[in-house]
């Protein structure tokens, strides 16, 4: 069904990861390998477009980079020396591969596709209103609205139609954009989710490349050159590279959670090592709520630079007191919560012999359902530790994004609605404790959180939101009048 709604039936909140290259033989293939190092920003479908200086190419699938985009018979037909890709988790169901990006269109100014990581809150009034002056929608993304912005716009050029297009969207959005006339990449105003550009050197002047992540580049022997700014929009015609910036500056509000949980360690963001900022959290961790306890477990992977952090400033030794399977996905994918439970117990076992008559420590990145906790925590009693403390190397999540990182609705938080003991009573832990606001941002090598110019975005922590949030607004005035209306019969 297609419909003017897309909350109806796949799910706005997505995560994702994009990559884009202009000037290299086959560049298809080296954006796989960029998708590739993002597969951690999104695995459940992935995309690619080409554009070989008449036609444009694409092919869209669910599933890992690997395994669709490793084969020739994908490959080959994906001609030219510009293109671009995308990963994402998408909902299940058979409407998903629709929505499954770079999304494509013939404009009247010719072919354009677009990847987007992030997501833009006042996406389904802009849609209603493209609706009902004619727009034909083809998926429930939110991205497909600024596809039908540039379409109907009054400018001249692509690149005005397309600023114009971005002036009337809000909310997070790092995108890469291939036209007929060269590629686009940009970030908005707040450059809350990340974008960053390389390069590799050539005879004919080399090759660009934009990314989410730095990782990204070092997986192509790209150099890195710079982050795209927030508000920047960077056209690159050829060997020619143009920056406009046609938004009114205002104060960056980059996510937190990247360093927190999103980036992969290796990548480098803003200047800081994903990695570095990570242990700093955990010995942060360390100093804010210590355990006398035998050892320090990370529950892997994306817990363990900030344990090593915490076993170093505490002195606790730093043991894998539970080892991962590498051949399941994130936790996260899973969409029911009976498989989601499952597919804990498949990710992860405890390493017996070591945990056995133990006080331990066990370091995470976050707490969002509560689900992992809990499976960990009973799963090292299980093992025969003594004493189970749980640390958090992020302030209790108790508000959802709405800017691309895919959270439950509040109501599913676990911190949205616990308090620090019932929450430790939920995860059946010893102590809990998550670290504080300022010492995350002593991780990050701030004073202290600024609570009138906060440097990022951290609404999911202190439901700061730094833009406005049109369909949220939207639906709860709907659920608003649904309440009184119920009220009133
Ligand atoms: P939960 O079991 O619902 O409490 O989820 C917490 C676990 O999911 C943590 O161990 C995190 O590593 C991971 N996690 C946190 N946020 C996300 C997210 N947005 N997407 C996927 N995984 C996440």
């Amino acid at each position: 069904m297609l419909t003017t709604n897309p909350h109806e039936d796949d799910t706005l909140h997505e995560e994702c990861g994009i990559f884009g290259i202009s000037g290299a033989t086959d560049a298809a293939r080296l954006v796989a390998l960029g998708l590739h190092a993002l597969q951690h920003r999104g695995q459940e479908a992935a995309g690619i477009t080409s554009f070989d200086g008449v036609e444009f190419h694409t092919h869209r699938a669910m599933g890992h980079v690997a395994g669709n985009f490793d084969r020739e018979d994908i490959m080959v037909p994906l001609r030219g020396s510009v293109a671009c890709g995308h990963v994402r988790y998408s909902t299940t169901g058979e409407t998903a591969l629709r929505n499954v990006q770079p999304l494509y269109a013939d404009l009247a100014s010719g072919g354009f596709a677009i990847a987007h990581n992030g997501n833009i809150s006042n996406a389904m009034r802009l849609r209603r209103d493209l609706v009902r002056r004619g727009s034909i929608f083809q998926s429930t993304s939110d991205t497909e609205t600024i596809i039908h912005l540039v379409a109907t716009s009054n400018y001249r050029t692509t690149v005005d139609k397309f600023i114009d297009a971005l002036k009337r969207v809000e909310g997070a959005y790092s995108l890469i954009v291939m036209t007929p006339e060269g590629m686009i990449a940009c970030r908005d105003p707040l450059g809350i989710r990340p974008l960053v550009m390389g390069k590799i050197d050539g005879p004919d002047g080399g090759s660009i490349i934009f990314a989410s992540e730095t990782v990204a580049l070092d997986v192509v022997g790209a150099t890195f050159v710079r982050s795209i700014d927030p508000g920047e929009l960077v056209m690159v015609k050829g060997t020619e590279i143009t920056s406009h910036r046609p938004f009114p500056q205002v104060a960056a509000r980059p996510c937190i959670f990247e360093y927190v949980y999103f980036s992969r360690p290796d990548s480098i963001s803003e200047d800081r090592s994903v990695y570095t900022v990570r242990k700093a959290i955990g010995a942060q961790l360390a100093i804010e709520s210590p355990v006398d306890a035998d050892l320090v477990i990370p529950v892997p992977d994306s817990g363990t630079p900030a344990a090593l952090g915490y076993a170093q400033e505490s002195g606790i030794p730093f043991e894998l007191g539970i080892i991962r399977s590498h051949y399941v996905g994130r936790t996260f994918i899973q969409p029911s919560d009976k498989v989601r439970h499952l597919g804990v117990k498949l990710k992860h076992n405890a390493n017996r012999a070591l945990i056995a008559g133990k006080k331990i420590v066990l370091i995470d990145d976050s707490i969002v359902r509560g689900t992992t906790s809990l499976k960990i925590v009973e799963m090292m009693r299980e093992a025969g530790a003594a004493e189970v403390h749980m640390r958090i190397a992020s302030p209790p999540t108790r508000h959802s994004c709405f800017y691309g990182v895919d959270t439950p609705e509040r109501a599913k938080l676990l911190a949205a609605t616990k308090n620090l003991e019932q929450m430790a009573d939920y995860i059946k832990a010893d102590s809990l404790a998550f670290i504080s606001i300022h010492g995350l941002y002593k991780a990050l090598g701030e004073p202290q959180r600024n609570a009138i110019r906060p440097s990022h975005c951290d609404a999911c922590f202190t439901g700061d939101y730094p833009t406005s949030l049109t369909d949220q607004d939207d639906v709860s005035s709907v659920d608003q009048f649904a309440l009184l209306a119920e009220r009133v019969i």
